[in-house]
């Protein structure tokens, strides 16, 4: 049948035109239903063993480069396990005589040396337990996340899935998705945010029917249409639109040059949200004043393991390079809620949106946190770094984690490496901080505005949830009255105020947030000129 239509809501603007992948999350190979063959799981296994041995090697050169003798000397014991024969025979053993997979038959022998080690009550074995658990739980990673499942994709793909996580996103060839389509999904979700910050179109709450695999459509994410096999016409009509769409970008670009002030006058920065360095680079040819939020999880979920110092600082020079002077405003880790990242191994929550998240988490795993504000910290002696801290609800977290910034830089100082200060701004995205926003201010250099977060807690309406997106609403009387109030006390305290949430980029609104006297606007890069060319329109003056 031609032209199926299906309806949806828009959550990143756009036209695509391109061959359907269904990807279907629940039939991962690694589970259940996979047939089991020993010799393809031994190799499986093999080269896992290899590859987490390469990384491990990489590790300690970098520990080593960074004069941190003690953690190489851990992580050279990781590799006498790796290679230690006894237990490399007895994970393939276990998958010759048990019938089991590569990673059940590494976590059996992890737990029962696990148990035989800490019995033994000796400090040393209790240790070695602990290297062996870490070594098996690194061969696992690589092999479950070869099996995430993301589909090998063609040129021109429309991915049609139930729901995508940020870090399934994340991993998906962006030179080749022209669009998403997902049954599950919101506005506010990550996801959904990602897709607007890579520039793809993406419509959620898609009923699609599962035998549309591999069949041409046209997603049209101004209205909220998917139309499946479409007819001559109907494709023709589409590939006109699609021009017109990509003169009027062109048509943006005329503004790169242009300053962001509006037309009585008022200077407005305007800064981008990006989560690695593409989106940096994007930012920049987009005429991006400066990055006013750097999400910093973005890193964590796109590692197999926690991150180094050395790694994070190298993405973060990397910014500044790019940079040459204008502001990086880096948020510190903001996981949890529907940013999980397996090695963390995070205990179940009921609740995670309300759970142990972002800085929650950061005070609660001290050497987690303490590695990447040494990254930071480092980062700072070379270019203008500011550091957003997320999900604040009191001025003792703030004073906490001041404290912590102030051990972290004495420590570099001591051990003569340069570092840098840096400003340090909350994030007001809990109806605490706004309502205390005035205490809040006193603390910090800078306040910026996550309108997502501050929705969702505000409204008690999950971010996440498509069906009561109709009430997570931002334009909401109270959550304006809670915009007004932070501003109003952050200027009397002289400190400025962004807006980093979604809110940004709606360019219906930019005029009033304006007028309510917001200083800087932070959006995705590929938002930029629009909102560049809202604020050029918009009078500030009543
Ligand atoms: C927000 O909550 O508005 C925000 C900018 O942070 P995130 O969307 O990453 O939670
Ligand atoms: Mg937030």
């Amino acid at each position: 049948m031609y032209n199926k239509v299906m309806f949806g809501k828009c959550v990143s603007d756009g036209i695509a035109i391109g061959r359907i992948t269904i990807y279907n999350r629940r039939i991962s190979p690694d589970q259940g239903s996979r047939k089991i063959v020993p010799k393809k799981e031994i190799a499986r296994f093999n080269e896992a063993r290899k590859e987490a041995r390469g990384l491990l090697e990489d590790n300690i050169s970098i520990e080593l480069a960074d004069n941190h003798a003690t953690n190489a000397e851990i992580l050279e014991s990781h590799l006498t396990i790796i290679d230690d024969p006894e237990y490399i025979n007895a994970i393939k053993n276990l998958i010759r005589k048990g019938g089991i997979s590569a990673e059940q038959a590494i976590e059996n022998i992890r737990d029962s040396l696990n148990a035989k080690f800490r019995a033994l009550d000796d400090p040393y074995m209790q240790a070695r337990a602990e290297d062996i658990q870490d070594v098996s739980n690194r061969i696992i990673r690589i092999l479950v996340g070869k099996n995430r499942n993301v589909p090998k994709l063609g040129s021109a793909t429309i991915l049609l899935a139930d729901d995508l996580s940020p870090s399934e996103t994340m991993q998906l060839d962006k030179n080749k998705v022209v669009a998403f389509v997902t049954r599950r999904g919101s506005k506010l979700s990550h996801t959904a945010i990602l897709s607007r910050t890579m520039g793809i179109p993406a419509i959620v709450g898609v009923d699609f029917p599962s035998d549309c695999d591999g069949k041409i459509a046209i997603v049209d994410a101004y209205k909220g249409e998917v139309i499946i096999s479409p007819s001559d016409s109907v494709l023709n009509s589409y590939m006109e639109e699609l021009e017109k769409d990509r003169r009027r970008i062109d048509e943006l670009k005329a503004l790169v040059d242009q300053p962001p002030i509006t037309a009585d006058g008022k200077y407005i920065n305007l800064w981008a949200n990006v989560g690695n360095i593409y989106d940096v680079n994007k930012a920049i040819e987009n005429g991006a004043e400066g990055i006013g939020l750097f999400r910093s999880e973005f890193i964590y979920i796109n590692s197999d393991d926690f991150p180094s110092e050395e790694k994070q600082y190298q993405i973060y020079c990397s910014a500044i390079r790019l940079l040459e002077g204008k502001p990086l405003t880096i948020r510190t880790i903001d996981l949890g809620g529907d940013k999980q990242v397996p090695y963390m191994n995070m205990p179940h929550e009921d609740n995670p949106a309300m759970g142990n998240r972002a800085v929650r988490y950061c005070l609660g795993h001290k050497d987690v946190f303490k590695t990447e504000i040494r990254a930071i910290l480092r980062a700072a002696a070379l270019g203008n770094v500011r550091v957003l801290l997320p999900m604040i609800i009191s001025p003792e977290e703030i004073w906490q984690i001041k404290e912590i910034f102030h051990e972290v830089h004495e420590e570099l100082v001591a051990e003569g490496i340069p570092c840098g200060y840096v400003p340090i701004g909350a994030m007001i995205e809990t109806p605490a901080a706004a309502i205390i926003s005035d205490i809040i201010a006193n603390e910090v250099d800078f306040l910026s505005i996550g309108t997502n977060d501050l929705t969702q807690y505000t409204l008690a309406v999950d971010r996440q949830n498509t069906d009561l997106e109709f009430i997570c609403d931002y334009h909401h009387n109270a959550i304006l009255r809670l915009l007004k109030t932070v501003i109003i006390n952050a200027h009397d305290r002289g400190k400025r105020v962004c807006v980093c949430g979604e809110i940004a980029r709606d360019t219906s609104f930019t005029e009033t947030l304006l007028r309510m006297g917001v200083d800087e606007l932070s959006v995705s890069p590929n938002q930029l000129l629009k909102v560049k060319q809202a604020i050029r329109n918009a009078r500030v003056s009543h």
